[in-house]
């Protein structure tokens, strides 16, 4: 089984878990910039944070064989304090690197006005870069929240094709699926998502426009959910093809609307990479 995690906080895990995921299949892998627990009181904060992200972390990746790419943007929760509102001026730098493959994570914490704000001013940079946006939805009142999202990302006149709507349920999974944006998964011990719930969610709504993930931090969280969902989708009768399009190919399509993905030395072994081909334009 070969994983792509669209969506797992690196910088919170141990060099263990790199070594785990390695054997467990997972290849390569998302890292979005979120909020890290600590609440950030100035913009030089962000920039070291970024900049791990897009040199330490991949740099830690790849003793492993992972190929590391990240998404950057300024987080929902800390769009709500004045002192971090500089990183937006900040961010037309990062977007223009290599190993950025998306903006994000955008959307909703609160659903505040400076949340408005800051989400419709990032949608305008990833319109104005061509790239895709990773889309982050509340864990509270969730089903008012994505409905939100989705009149923004409607308002905002990006291509629904360059945005995933994250961390959906049963609940919310409906609303978007006839949006034209891809749909994410996170899958939880515990909570939300569970690798059997997800694979009737799979079943239900077929494996087009989704994604699955880990989302894997500094909470409890589990960075080999993504296998354990590919179990769940075997016991249930899916297919290795189809396991395959949900957590190597859908990613790969993806991310690689932003023209960078690059899995050409993931293990040595280029061959084995034939979705990098949908790439755009290369690096
Ligand atoms: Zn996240």
């Amino acid at each position: 089984m070969r994983i792509f995690d669209p969506h797992i906080h690196m910088t919170s895990r141990t060099t263990d878990d790199y070594e785990r995921m390695a054997a467990a299949g997972v290849r390569a892998l998302v890292e979005p910039a979120f909020w890290l627990g600590q609440p950030r009181t100035n913009a030089g904060a962000f920039t070291d944070y970024f900049d791990s992200l897009i040199g330490w972390e991949p740099f830690r990746a790849a003793q492993f064989g992972i190929r590391h790419h990240c998404t950057i943007g300024l987080n929902p929760k800390e769009a709500n304090d004045p002192r971090c509102r500089e990183v937006l001026g900040l961010l037309p730098r990062y977007l223009a690197k290599d190993g950025v493959v998306a903006v994000g994570e955008l959307g909703y914490d609160s659903m505040t006005p400076e949340e408005d704000e800051v989400f419709a001013a990032q949608l305008a940079l990833a319109v104005e870069h061509e790239l895709p946006a990773l889309v982050h939805t509340p864990h509270r009142d969730k089903h008012r929240g994505t409905l939100r999202t989705l009149d923004v990302v409607k308002e905002s006149g990006i291509d629904a094709g360059m945005v995933v709507v994250d961390h959906l349920n049963e609940v919310t999974v409906g609303s978007v699926a006839g949006s034209g944006c891809w749909m994410g998964f996170s899958i939880y011990p515990g909570t939300k998502m569970s690798p059997d719930r997800m694979a009737a969610v799979l079943r239900e709504y077929g494996p087009e426009r989704i994604l699955v993930n880990s989302a894997a931090d500094w909470g409890r969280s589990d960075p080999l959910l993504t296998l354990a969902t590919g179990q769940a989708m075997l016991a249930a009768g899916f297919t290795d093809d189809d396991v395959d399009r949900v957590l190597w190919r859908n990613p790969v399509e993806f991310y690689a609307q932003s023209g960078r993905l690059d899995l050409s030395a993931t293990d040595g072994q280029p061959d084995a990479f034939a979705g990098n081909s949908i790439a755009r334009g290369g690096n």
